[in-house]
């Protein structure tokens, strides 16, 4: 009622410096902590819920990001009304991890509001208790894989008081304090609640008839899973689902850094690749992958494109590359992802000791640019202690010279506030001259565009070179995404 959580993080932030992922699972926007927090880069503040156009508080739309210093760090996902488990799962899955990865908190809290439940009688929403069971183990997962197991988690909404509440929280805390949960509820558990129950549905049905409606009669549930067959399916479930798919496709692009994406891909965006790529992958594996050697102030470097996961698990991140991960040896353990996948391709600057130095990536637009294609998004960064040495051109220039990249369109999105402005000791501005400069001399050409990341802040910047052997009628499907609003365009 007071915001307890919002008193909680302020708390944490007075007595350290730790940065908090704070999840709301509750099926209504979190907008009381995201308001808290707005423009602080400390808490991220992450809310799944469903969409405002028919739900209490009506806010919580995609472009609610942030402001000054904490602009990136709110992140709204509104969900369709009538979601169910698959597609809900599906969205935490390819949004929850990525972010986590980019955010580096150190301590997660997640608020378990039970009221995304199909039974729910106050929201849209469908889960059952499948879906929310995942949003528990996703949540206990993030916390040891990236804050040594610092979770805090909360109750929260939840409006089916006997049939829904007790089971999510049993099962919130069955996951925590890692109990296996039995099949069964309590038989003693059952007798105690269900008369109860029984009584205030008698009362319920009563008032609908006078008001001449009568629900549906249900039963009280004997197991923590719910019966599929309680679960009609949605008729409208597969364009509920796409919606979804966009809406996070849309957020991704926004609050994702670029090679961070490229490393938790979203499952739908698994190769319809045109076996260009994939030509560019043989080569890579018939000869073994391009290399060569950079003459620095600071000494020599080897420059290597199409590089192994094995080759990458060899080397160790200098201390200065931590722009997308935050920690070195998460930057590691990114691009050792994106050397896995089939579709990337991975090129490095590392030192003759094998410190990792620099990387650039190409890897498939995201749905955003979905049936475009032959398009792909270049990502490049260098450590932070190798500036200067005009390793970024020279590094971009080896891992774009391939000839067969003339077939593809490749696109850099410049974030401001996704690399490491402030480390770099420069404005934005002169942060996106620099960004623009290293792409231009590439081929790369800027351009205006709708896609809402560039046109709501001035710092940020699109650029694009669409190779010459692309086909005209691809190149304007291009131009047109570029210039259409990315919602309008997909929806
Ligand atoms: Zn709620």
């Amino acid at each position: 009622m007071y915001n307890d959580i919002a008193v909680a993080i302020a708390h944490v932030l007075r007595a350290s410096e730790a940065k908090i992922l704070y999840i709301d699972y509750d099926a209504h926007h979190g907008d009381g902590v995201q308001r808290a927090f707005y423009d602080d880069p400390r808490v991220m503040t992450v809310s799944l819920h469903e969409t405002g156009r028919y739900l209490f508080p009506g806010t919580g739309e995609v472009l609610e990001l942030g402001r000054g210093q904490g602009r990136g760090y709110s992140v709204n996902v509104p969900l369709e009304a009538f979601t169910e488990d698959d597609s809900y799962i599906e969205v935490i899955h390819s949004l929850l991890q990525p972010l986590v990865t980019s955010f580096a908190p150190d301590l997660i809290i997640s608020l378990h509001g039970c009221d995304t439940h199909a039974w729910d009688p106050l929201t849209h929403l469908k889960l059952t208790l499948r879906g929310i069971q995942a949003q528990s183990k996703m949540a206990h997962q993030l916390a040891h894989t990236y804050c040594q197991g610092r979770w805090v988690a909360i109750g929260g909404g939840g409006y089916d008081l006997y049939r829904v509440v007790p089971r999510a929280w049993s099962m919130l805390w069955a996951e925590m304090s890692e109990q296996e949960l039995p099949a069964e509820l309590p038989a003693e558990w059952i007798a105690r609640w269900r008369p109860e129950w029984q009584a205030v549905q008698e009362q319920e049905e009563a008032a609908q008839q006078v008001m001449g409606k009568l629900a549906a009669r249900s039963e009280f549930p004997t197991t923590f899973q719910d019966r599929p067959a309680d679960f009609p399916e949605q008729p409208r479930r597969w364009s509920i689902s796409r919606a979804n798919e966009h809406t996070v496709a849309l957020v991704r692009q926004l609050v994702v850094p670029s090679a961070v994406r490229h490393a938790f891909p979203s499952p739908q965006r698994r190769s319809p690749l045109t076996g260009l790529f994939d030509l560019l992958h043989l080569r890579g594996s018939a000869t073994p992958s391009r290399s060569k050697i950079l003459e620095t102030e600071k000494g020599q470097l080897l420059l290597r494109d199409f590089c192994p996961p094995s080759l990458v698990e060899r080397l160790t991140a200098d201390s200065g590359l931590r722009a997308f991960a935050r920690l070195p040896e998460r930057e590691k353990q990114l691009l050792v992802g994106i050397a896995r996948s089939p579709d990337c391709a991975l090129a490095l600057a590392h030192t003759p000791t094998g410190e990792i130095i620099g990387q650039v990536t190409i890897a498939p637009g995201d749905v955003w640019w979905e049936g475009i294609d032959n398009i792909y998004e270049v990502a490049i960064e260098v450590s932070s202690n190798w500036r200067g040495q005009k390793v970024a051109q020279n590094l971009l220039a080896f891992a774009l010279e391939l000839d067969a990249l003339e077939d593809m369109i490749l696109f850099a999105i410049g974030l401001s506030w996704h690399w490491d402005v402030d480390g770099l000791g420069i404005s934005v501005y002169r942060y996106r001259e620099l960004i623009a400069h290293l792409f231009e001399v590439q081929g790369f050409v800027e351009y205006q565009t709708t896609e809402p990341n560039v046109s709501m802040e001035p710092a940020n910047i699109l650029l694009a070179r669409v190779g010459s052997r692309v086909d005209q009628r691809v190149a304007s499907q291009f131009y047109r995404r570029v210039l259409s609003s990315p919602t309008l365009s997909v929806l």
